[in-house]
């Protein structure tokens, strides 16, 4: 266990001590005036198994009421039966300064990964060494390539992502907001995340904690993500025309889905569910690239699938190429895809490239470079040499990151330095990016997830703002922050090595 997490631990105890009501009367009122906040750490609670146990049943009962759902891993296929989606028992104390950040730069970073979306220059410069490395990355890019060459059909641009953040404790204490990732394919939890709201009150209300239950923000995501799909729906002009939703048969969080879909019914648009495989036996184009799926015109495509390399045969890269090539809006289209991919995020941390990409928007700038980590590039060179002996001299300070989404890709600590060694003298390093190591402060709460123990655990969250823009030609017409995602998880290991452990869904209870 590393020095930084022990002092935290015992921050953490210290904290949940006097939250205990055991302060002795040499705590003055200045102190009491400090602790303010500490009557919502949930410390004492956390220490009362019994209660836990309770309000555990209470509050799985509502989240299943709620419609916080997954289908089971042993019957992905199916909704007969179904359990709860993890999530924590309490919301976590997230800065309000920190929320309103992330919320005041959701709209920078729509309109930054608009403006990378067009700017083919950037993106083959950026991708170039990446894509003789990487398969995946340069299978897309092909596509891009493909599109490109016959010119771009689509002229209505639809962006659903969600920005990714985690809190910094910096050396004064305080906690910064630093950017993890972009998503801005098949960004999830939208659905889920407009329903724990509605959870975490409960708790709080059968611990009649309602002026804390009223804290809870509310959340609706899935509404906001409907309506920028409804739009684009709306700008395609084709009354009878349809949304595919591209998603996997075996999809455990097929009711995140839902929940875009039915608010797009609630508009009178439909939503036919789709695979990539069905695309290539019933999907079509006419000469005109309008695109058609089993006879029936569709105006926007929706990937749920699509963002890892298990997830294409050839037969489905074939029918990713047909989608892309037609004049439905796609959400997303290969450039924004290619935009989101990890090299693409470490190029723009770079000196002068958001002032290129965003001229004459210097508050939309620093906003943006505020949340940035520590990024650096691993191509051949002095550079990237640099940063990877400074990665062998400091493991715990870095992540190294290959070209890959969906989590459980990158590599932490002794893993990191042995992937480092192998890599160092060979091309394809430049496949990866490493990236500065994010240590939040971590923080009790307790995890419930199906099958088991109520226990209590050190955590720690990741704050995700979902983002939603509409282009029409060169017109922005739609640019948006539409709610967000808490996630939380345990710190099992010393290595920070978050990836090994399972988020859940949490809150945030602004403080
Ligand atoms: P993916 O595309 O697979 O989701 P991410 O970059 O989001 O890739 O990384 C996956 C997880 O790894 C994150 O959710 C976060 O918990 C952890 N992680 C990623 N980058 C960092 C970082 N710089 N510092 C600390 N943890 C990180
Ligand atoms: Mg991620």
């Amino acid at each position: 266990m590393g020095e930084g997490l022990f002092s935290s631990v015992k921050y953490q105890l210290e904290m949940e001590f006097l939250g205990n009501g055991a302060r002795g009367p040499e705590c003055g009122a200045r102190r009491d005036h400090e602790l303010v906040g500490m009557a919502t750490s949930w410390g004492s609670l956390l220490q009362d198994e019994q209660l836990l146990e309770e309000l555990a049943r209470q509050a799985v009962d509502r989240a299943l009421a709620e419609g916080v759902l997954l289908r089971t891993t042993q019957e992905p296929s199916s909704s007969d039966v179904v359990s709860y989606a993890p999530f924590t028992l309490f919301p976590s104390l997230v800065p309000s300064a920190l929320l309103e950040q992330a919320y005041a730069v959701q709209m920078d970073f729509n309109l930054l990964v608009d403006a990378v979306s067009q700017n083919s220059a950037f993106l083959e410069q950026t991708l170039s060494s990446t894509i003789k490395m990487d398969n995946f990355t340069a299978h897309l890019f092909d596509i891009y390539k493909q599109v490109l060459g016959e010119g771009i059909a689509q002229t209505v641009f639809l962006g659903l992502n969600r920005s990714d953040y985690m809190f910094q404790r910096s050396a004064d204490g305080s906690p910064a907001l630093k950017q993890i990732e972009i998503n801005t394919i098949s960004a999830s939890f939208g659905g889920l995340a407009s329903r724990t709201p509605a959870v975490h009150q409960h708790v709080l209300n059968v611990l009649s904690k309602t002026k804390e239950a009223a804290k809870i923000l509310s959340n609706n995501p899935s509404k906001g993500l409907a309506l920028g799909i409804a739009k684009a729906w709306e700008l395609y002009g084709s009354a009878n025309a349809q949304v595919l939703l591209i998603a996997q048969e075996k999809e455990r969080n097929i009711f995140d889905q839902r929940a875009i879909e039915n608010e797009l019914l609630a508009k009178k648009i439909h939503v036919i569910r789709r695979r990539f495989e069905d695309v290539s036996e019933k999907g079509s184009l006419d000469q005109d690239r309008r695109l058609f799926m089993d006879g029936q015109e569709i105006a926007v495509v929706y990937f749920r699938d699509g963002y890892m390399p298990t997830q294409y045969s050839t037969q489905n890269w074939k029918a990713r190429l047909l989608l892309e090539r037609s004049c439905a809006v796609k959400c997303p289209d290969i450039a924004t895809q290619l935009t989101g991919t990890k090299k693409v995020q470490q190029e723009l941390s770079r000196a002068g490239v958001l002032e290129m990409l965003l001229p004459g928007q210097p508050e939309a700038v620093a906003r943006l470079r505020a949340t940035f980590a520590g990024l650096y590039s691993l191509d051949m060179g002095e550079e990237g040499d640099q940063a990877i002996n400074e990665a062998l001299a400091a493991p715990n300070r870095f992540v190294l990151k290959p070209q890959r989404e969906g989590g459980g890709n990158n590599l932490y600590g002794e893993e990191m330095v042995q992937a480092l060694e192998q890599l160092k003298d060979r091309e394809e390093r430049a496949s990866y990016i490493l990236m500065e190591k994010i240590e939040p402060e971590p923080f009790a709460n307790c995890l419930l997830r199906p099958g088991s123990p109520v226990r209590v655990v050190q955590c720690i969250s990741e704050l995700g703002i979902f983002g939603v823009y509409v282009r029409q030609g060169k017109t922005l017409v739609m640019n948006k922050h539409v709610g967000h995602l808490l996630r939380t998880k345990a710190i099992e290991h010393a290595d920070g090595g978050v990836a090994a452990g399972v988020a859940v869904l949490d809150n945030p209870y602004p403080v």
